[in-house]
């Protein structure tokens, strides 16, 4: 299995299981979010131009984020490596583009992993999670120390980590990945993943169904 897109409520461990098919599975993460807010920090033309969606809590219109996407798999060579996409595609649209970008580049998408968890535990999870101050590498409730296991500095709360922010946060994710969704299912690309456990349990199940493509 080479490319895979990646979908998940917030808290689902999605950020997680991106990190572990990296450092084991040798995949390149393409996380939209952190490329975006690259180009915010860069200071790019792209970068002031996305900033007013993002501080809006809007979508960037989809044909500019699909063609700076397809520009970025060419100009890193990406279409033949094994990418994980986390928050690309987000609609219809941009699923449309992706795959046929890819048959164009005699490459392929080959499916749409979905972390499934129940809204209790979403909110649970989030509500009592820390996120490392420097390197944002996220621990669960139960991590006893106060600072983080790689780069030793400070654990904090998020700020958007409180009930009715992340109530918001559930909805907007729902209604936001409701017909990709249905979309990757009626291609018969969708893999449901059960997000319930350690992140380890969850990693294997990933790994299983990744297995099941070779
Ligand atoms: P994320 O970190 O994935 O939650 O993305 C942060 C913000 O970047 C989103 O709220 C959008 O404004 C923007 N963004 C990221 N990916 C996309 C996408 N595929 N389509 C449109 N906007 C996006």
């Amino acid at each position: 299995m080479e490319r895979i897109v990646l979908l998940g409520p917030p808290g689902s461990g999605k950020g997680t299981q991106a990190e572990l098919l990296c450092k084991r599975e040798n995949f390149i993460h393409l996380s939209t979010g952190d490329l975006l807010r690259g180009e915010i920090t860069g200071k790019t033309e792209f970068g002031r131009m996305v900033k007013e969606y993002i501080d809006n809590g809007l979508l960037v219109p989809d044909d500019k984020i699909t063609d700076y996407v397809l520009n970025y798999l060419s100009k890193n060579d990406l279409y033949k490596k094994r990418v994980i996409f986390d928050g690309f595609p987000r609609r219809i649209f941009q699923s449309e583009a992706l795959i046929n970008s890819m048959k164009e580049n005699a490459s392929n998408l080959e499916c749409a992993v979905l972390i499934e968890l129940d809204d209790k535990t979403v909110i649970d999870r989030l509500s009592n999670r820390l996120v490392c101050s420097k390197c944002k590498k996220i621990f669960p409730g139960t991590y006893e120390e106060d600072n983080c296991s790689d780069c030793h500095q400070k654990l904090i709360k998020r700020t958007d980590d409180n009930t009715d922010v992340i109530k918001k946060r559930i909805e907007v994710y729902k209604a936001e990945t409701e017909e990709l969704i249905g979309y990757f299912e009626k291609k018969s690309m969708l893999k449901r993943i059960d997000g319930m456990g350690t992140s380890e349990e969850v990693f294997e199940r990933i790994k299983k169904v990744l297995n099941e493509y070779v």
